[in-house]
């Protein structure tokens, strides 16, 4: 065991109340590693508080436990008195506390009595944690909740519910095990926690076999107005505000439709943008191979992520936001030349 991971298991024997917190818009790899880390510490005899900034999308509620998770943005002045009593607030699956919104951001951010720690698997960690353990070789987070119960000793607590949390985090991280981020060791732990009697089909159907018929036709507008662009083995989708409502969107619906984008033979990058109410438009971006997803995210879009899935976001226009991008592409991948060809 490290001695990182000592101190902070002798920490964890001496202290009681403990917050979990996860990204804003989380997925299903937070929302799964959040609800199996809450179950393993309460396990332990901890008071444990999942907190995430906010809605649970509808794709993940069924998961076990997440009918308990504490909305920071809609419920602020119950959440905030959980997060001073803390005496350790866990973050995961995200690297800077930005990542939580403006709200609960700026909130976590003059805890400065606070012991964080953090778990995750992104690029370039902040270092607002007094325990990081940060490793963007890893598949998910999930995955390395799991690494995290493991080294603690604590394999033989995972039970059902925290498996199918577990599972779903990994197999939504790793587009059910077909990403480059998965490892040998990502199939051990997936054998593991079949092994704790999850139904793994079951799962799989949940989340990619449930979609409703307005999600589906969602689908086949977004789907129409693909834009490729061959000199630049580009692919986007714009969706604005009155498309998604043309289709009574739901949050999570375009969840998977930038993968649509990337599936194209001949493209290497795809972006989706989204016009929405509350973030101005958000950004999915997504490339095969060496094209770093993340680099462009993070230079022209105030964002970031992993080389061949990032996210960003812009307070301009849609149509603003289409056009920046067309401008900035070609300059951006001409400095890829040497490796993109
Ligand atoms: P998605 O396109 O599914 O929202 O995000 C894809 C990946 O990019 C995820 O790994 C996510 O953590 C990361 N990501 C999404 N949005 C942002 C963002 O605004 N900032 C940063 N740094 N990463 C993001
Ligand atoms: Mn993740």
């Amino acid at each position: 065991m490290s001695d990182s991971l000592k101190a902070l298991q002798k920490l964890l024997s001496q202290i009681n109340k403990i917050s979990i917190v996860i990204h804003r818009n989380p997925d299903g790899d937070a929302i799964g590693a959040g609800l199996a880390l809450q179950s393993f510490l309460q396990k332990k005899g901890l008071d444990v508080t999942l907190i995430s900034p906010n809605e649970v999308p509808a794709y993940l509620k069924w998961l076990p436990g997440a009918d308990q998770i504490k909305i920071f943005e809609q419920d602020k002045e119950a959440v905030k008195p959980v997060l001073n009593q803390s005496d350790i607030i866990f973050t995961l699956d995200f690297n800077d506390l930005t990542r939580t919104g403006k709200d609960l951001g700026n909130y976590l951010k003059q805890l400065t009595d606070k012991i964080f720690v953090m778990i995750d698997h992104h690029l370039e960690p902040a270092d607002y944690a007094l325990f990081t353990f940060s490793d963007s070789g890893k598949s998910s987070t999930s995955e390395m909740v799991y690494d995290f119960m493991d080294n603690l000793g604590g394999k033989d607590l995972i039970d059902k519910a925290m498996a199918t949390n577990l599972y779903t985090g990994i197999m939504t991280d790793t587009g059910s095990f077909k990403f480059p981020n998965t490892t040998p060791h990502t199939m051990c732990i997936a054998a593991e926690l079949m092994k704790k009697g999850i139904n793994h089909n079951e799962i799989q159907i949940k989340i990619y076999d449930s979609f409703s018929l307005d999600k589906l036709h969602l689908l086949g507008e977004a789907l129409h107005k693909l834009v490729f662009l061959p000199q630049y083995k580009t692919s986007y989708i714009a969706l604005s505000k009155d498309d998604l409502q043309k289709y009574n969107y739901q949050k999570g619906d375009t969840e998977g439709f930038v993968n649509y984008g990337l599936s194209l033979k001949e493209a290497d990058f795809a972006v989706l943008f989204l016009e929405n109410d509350d973030e101005g438009v958000r950004i999915s971006f997504r490339s095969k191979g060496k094209f770093p997803a993340n680099e462009f995210a993070k230079k022209y879009f105030n964002g970031g992520g992993h080389l061949n899935a990032a996210g960003g976001r812009t307070n301009a226009t849609l149509s603003e936001a289409v056009q920046l991008f067309l401008e900035k592409l070609p300059e951006f991948i001409s400095t890829l030349k040497p490796i993109h060809g």
